[in-house]
């Protein structure tokens, strides 16, 4: 069964001990959890054909899910308004994954700036919420991207179990990377996934979620849930879907 390890310096203070408010610290980079027992599914490079697939998926789990997403990528974000608002409605975590899925690390402070904003403005008109967490796409990150997060008062999220969707590894090695990630860890997980992988939505998911259920974790929250971190700087009334927006804005 689970270990029931604690990291020390949250055993204390438990619960209650909030990492990030709305009023910051910010430009903090987290690579696990920090609540016991907690699995953060995520889901990056999106939104895609499959989102609602995952959406239900999670949710009929009793469970929520974060997804990085992108302006566009695989797709437009604007094509796919009706998918985010129902993820969204689930309670399902929206963040940011920057715009076109652009190295951070590799841009000029400009182009940082409009992968961030870019993302942030097509977030805030369909679903009415201004995302606090960001994850850097290939998880590429230095003080800049860590500067430019704390100046649009985000966190930076990494992970600490790759489930190898998006580097070529079949549904069974991914499955498997679940099976030994499960014991290794010292009681949480914050595990990468990518929604634009077909098998990971029709055959790794449900697998993963059982697999981890049966060993002993029962929290399949959020990334902010699972840091005690808040998911958006700012809530406001969702967007009416337009369908006449695009991405060549
Ligand atoms: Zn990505």
């Amino acid at each position: 069964m689970l270990a029931t390890v604690v990291l020390s310096a949250f055993a204390a203070v438990g619960s209650a001990f909030v990492l990030s408010t709305r009023d910051g610290p910010f430009g903090m980079v987290f690579d696990h959890c920090v609540v016991d027992g907690s699995v953060a599914m995520t889901f990056d490079d999106g939104p895609y054909n499959y989102h609602e697939n995952i959406s239900d998926i999670m949710t009929a789990a009793g469970g929520h899910a974060t997804f990085f997403i992108n302006g566009q990528n695989w797709g437009c974000i604007y094509d796919y308004q009706d998918a985010l608002k129902h993820s969204f409605a689930q309670g399902h975590q929206i963040a940011s994954h920057t715009w076109s899925h652009a190295d951070l690390t590799a841009v000029d402070a400009s182009t940082m700036e409009t992968e961030i904003n870019k993302i942030d403005a097509a977030i805030e008109n369909i679903l009415g919420v201004v995302p606090a967490c960001l994850r850097p796409p290939y998880g590429s990150y230095n003080d800049a991207v860590k500067a430019a997060a704390a100046a649009h008062s985000k966190n930076l999220i990494i992970w600490d179990l790759d489930s190898g969707d998006s580097t070529g590894s079949s549904a069974s090695v991914s499955k498997e990377i679940y099976d030994k990630g499960k014991a290794s860890r010292t009681g949480n997980i914050l595990a990468l996934n990518h929604e634009t992988s077909k098998t990971t939505v029709t055959e790794v998911l449900q697998y993963a979620i059982d697999d981890l259920k049966a060993y002993g974790y029962t929290k399949f929250v959020t990334v902010a849930e699972c840091l005690n971190i808040e998911p958006y700087t700012s809530v406001g009334p969702a967007g009416t879907p337009n369908y006449s927006w695009h991405c060549d804005w």
